[in-house]
């Protein structure tokens, strides 16, 4: 990295302190936990208070007036208080998915004619909203940058952009976003940052580093067991408002609304999740240096070698360590698929699966999956090579169990050199 772009940041605080100091929400006859309003129409005590609230005079926050299901839903709502606890910024809103987050968010910051630049190293579902759908659509254009060139950055704004967008960390390049030099870029444009936080709950803090809007898949890690799809926005009040606004609002309006069951059972495992990002965290660490130590390609950011690894280290929250995710080029799609295939069939050491974020390790080859969207072209400036594995790592069965199963696979494949041995560098990890 350029010395010269490096924008100092004070260490971000650990949001487990904010989340603690958020009001706690009783059920409705004192149960610790919070009840859900399955209700999608709400009563108004006076006749006033309808016009009261189609005219934004009264809301959740002025009077606690609830209205209609998608527009705010009490259990949403503490779900959403929650995230924003997370996040650290004022307000947030949860929605039906990570996408409808994203798009959300674009389409209320920008309209026909407008300009978008991104990170080319994306989730391939916002790639495809970015650089086909929109323009398509909306006529909102993008141009795709890579977002650690921070000239590039800023040569791409036109008097027409809105916003800069990127992933905290990459998608499936691993690469650190540099939030307050890219936060430093926008707000000198007058542009928002928005910076897609799925990979880095509680590891990074976008808003505290500079951001202005955090979105999530919270399908992914906060969800933490694969059985929901949902995501949130996490923004000042005042968005969050345009948001909903019953006139004007892309949630409102565009409709993709979290159901208040989903919202209740995502919001039990919003106190667990500091414990499994630092064991997810703590596992990938561990797994990244063994590999390395094998002399296998190994990417992760936790590695010194890593080119961000040091800029991850001045930024992140270290309770969290450097993120569930590494990745592991095999040269060959053929090689990766050989792999993936033992360890789930033979060894029990995850499943072949796109997504991340779960208790047991989910598997895929991203080129051919998660990143298909991408055109030959830009896959290859972004390294996305045939033959990368992508590992989100899960906590599942024992650390050496898990260790000794990726291990057997590996020295099967004779990917490992004859002379390794596994956890043979550094005494305290040896298996027995
Ligand atoms: C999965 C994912 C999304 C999309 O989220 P859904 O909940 O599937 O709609 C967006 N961004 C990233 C980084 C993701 O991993």
């Amino acid at each position: 990295m350029n010395a010269r772009h490096v924008v100092k940041h004070p260490k971000p605080k650990n949001p487990v302190e904010t989340l603690a100091n958020t009001r706690h929400e009783f059920g409705e006859h004192g149960g610790v936990n919070m009840s859900i309003e399955a209700s999608t129409t709400f009563t108004a005590m006076h006749p006033d208070i309808l016009a009261d609230m189609f005219h934004g005079d009264k809301g959740p926050d002025k009077g606690g007036c609830y209205l209609y299901g998608r527009h705010f839903n009490p259990t949403v709502y503490n779900l959403s208080r929650q995230l924003a606890a997370l996040e650290g910024t004022e307000a947030a809103y949860c929605t039906a998915s990570g996408m409808a987050a994203i798009a959300g968010t674009l389409f209320q910051l920008c309209g026909t004619g407008d300009h978008i630049v991104s990170a080319n190293t994306i989730y391939g579902g916002t790639y495809a909203l970015l650089q086909d759908f929109l323009p398509a659509k909306a006529g909102i254009t993008t141009t795709l940058v890579d977002i650690n060139n921070l000239a590039a950055v800023e040569t791409a704004i036109t008097p027409r952009t809105r916003v800069i967008y990127a992933e905290s960390i990459a998608n499936p390049t691993l690469r650190l976003a540099d939030i307050p030099a890219l936060a430093d870029i926008a707000h000198r444009h007058g542009l928002k940052l928005v910076i897609d936080n799925t990979f880095s709950p509680l590891i990074l803090s976008p808003k505290q580093l500079g951001a202005d809007i955090v979105v999530h898949s919270m399908t992914k890690f906060i969800g933490g067991a694969s059985d929901h799809i949902a995501g949130a926005i996490c923004a000042d009040k005042g968005f969050i408002l345009q948001l909903m606004d019953l006139h004007t609002g892309a949630l409102m309006l565009l409709g993709p609304t979290m159901d208040p069951q989903v919202a209740f059972n995502i919001n039990l495992r919003i106190a667990h999740l500091p414990l499994r990002m630092a064991e997810h965290g703590r596992r990938a660490q561990l797994f990244a240096e063994r590999l390395k130590d094998l002399g296998l390609a190994i990417n992760y950011p936790g590695l010194s070698e890593h080119p961000d690894h040091e800029r991850m280290s001045e930024l992140h929250c270290p309770e969290y360590g450097y993120g569930g995710i590494l990745t592991l080029d095999m040269g060959t799609e053929e090689l990766a698929n050989q792999l993936m295939d033992m360890l789930q069939n033979d060894y029990r050491f995850g499943y072949m699966a796109v997504s991340l974020g779960y208790f047991d390790t989910l598997m895929s080859c991203s080129g051919s999956t998660t990143s298909s969207e991408m055109t030959e072209e830009d896959k290859a400036a972004a390294h996305i090579s045939p033959g990368l594995v992508r590992m989100s790592v899960g906590f599942t069965g024992t650390t050496e169990q898990r260790w000794r199963q990726l291990y057997s696979a590996l020295e099967r494949l004779g990917v490992v050199k004859a002379a390794a041995k596994p956890g043979a560098k550094g005494g305290q990890r040896r298996a027995s």
